[in-house]
C-alpha cells in the first residue's frame, strides 16, 4: 500500500496562513515516514497500558492533507505499517480494502477545526476511564508544574480544563456534541469520553505524545489525590 503514495520519506515542515494575519506553524508528514512512527507509538503506548485489547486509535495529517489512521480492530502493541491506512479530510477511506477506525470522524473533526493540528491520539487507560466516571462534566487541572507540557502554557499557575462527554455509539451525534462545545471553548488541548477514554492532539506527533503523557500523569495524580482524601 505504501508504494502507491509517493516516494519521499522525510517529514517536512510546513507553514500556512490561517485566519487573516495569523501564521499557523505545524508539521506534516509523508505516509511512509508516518506509518512507522504510528506503529512505534502504538507499541510504546500499549506497553504503558494505555491502549489495551485493540482499543484506541492514532492518526496524523500528511503533507498532502490526507490523513493516515490506524485501521479498525488491530492490537495497538502489534501494529505493522500495513495497519495504517489513508482517509480523506471527510474521513472516507481511500483504500477500499481497509476499514478505518470507527472513531475516524472524531479525528477528522479535530483536523478541520485546528488547521495546525498534525496528529491526534486516542487512548483508553485506566486513569482516563476512572477519572471520566468520577467527575462531573470536566476535569480541572491547576497548579501542576507539568501543565507546562501543554502548548502555550509556561507556568504552573494555569488551569487546563478537560471536558467530559457522555459516551455514545453514534459517532455523528458524539462528534456534533464535541463540536458544539468547542465552538464555545476554542482553547482546548484534550477531551474525555465517559467510561471510554481520552482524545488529545498536537502540531506534531511528538507534541501530541507529550500532551498525552502529561495528561496521563496528571490524571493519575488526581485519582491518587482523590483516593487519599477519601481514605
Ligand atoms: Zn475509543
Amino acid at each position: 500500500m505504501l508504494g502507491r503514495y509517493g516516494a519521499h520519506l522525510a517529514a517536512t515542515g510546513w507553514s500556512v496562513v490561517g485566519r487573516v494575519g495569523e501564521n499557523v506553524e505545524g508539521q506534516r508528514y509523508a505516509l511512509q515516514d508516518m506509518a512507522g512512527r504510528l506503529v512505534d507509538a502504538g507499541r510504546r503506548l500499549y506497553e504503558r497500558g494505555w491502549v489495551p485489547a485493540t482499543s484506541g486509535n492514532f492518526s496524523a495529517r500528511l503533507d498532502d492533507g490526507r490523513i493516515a489512521i490506524t485501521v479498525s480492530g488491530r492490537h495497538k502493541g502489534e501494529l505493522v505499517d500495513d495497519d495504517i491506512m489513508l482517509v480523506d479530510a471527510d474521513g472516507d477511506a481511500l483504500d477500499s480494502s481497509k476499514r478505518p477506525s470507527a472513531e475516524t470522524l472524531l479525528h477528522v473533526r479535530l483536523y478541520r477545526r485546528f488547521p495546525d493540528a498534525a496528529a491526534v491520539l486516542h487512548t483508553h487507560s485506566v486513569n482516563d476511564t476512572l477519572i471520566s466516571r468520577t467527575r462531573g462534566d470536566h476535569v480541572a487541572l491547576d497548579d501542576y508544574e507539568l501543565l507546562k507540557a501543554f502548548r502555550g502554557v509556561n507556568t504552573h499557575d494555569a488551569r487546563i480544563r478537560v471536558p467530559i462527554f457522555d459516551n455514545d455509539q453514534d459517532m455523528v451525534r458524539l462528534a456534533d456534541r464535541v463540536d458544539a462545545y468547542m465552538d464555545a471553548h476554542p482553547e482546548l488541548h484534550a477531551y474525555l469520553i465517559a467510561g471510554h477514554g481520552l482524545y488529545t492532539w498536537g502540531t506534531s506527533l511528538e507534541e501530541a505524545l507529550r500532551h498525552l503523557e502529561a495528561l496521563e500523569f496528571l490524571f493519575e495524580c488526581e485519582m491518587r489525590l482523590q483516593g487519599a482524601v477519601m481514605r
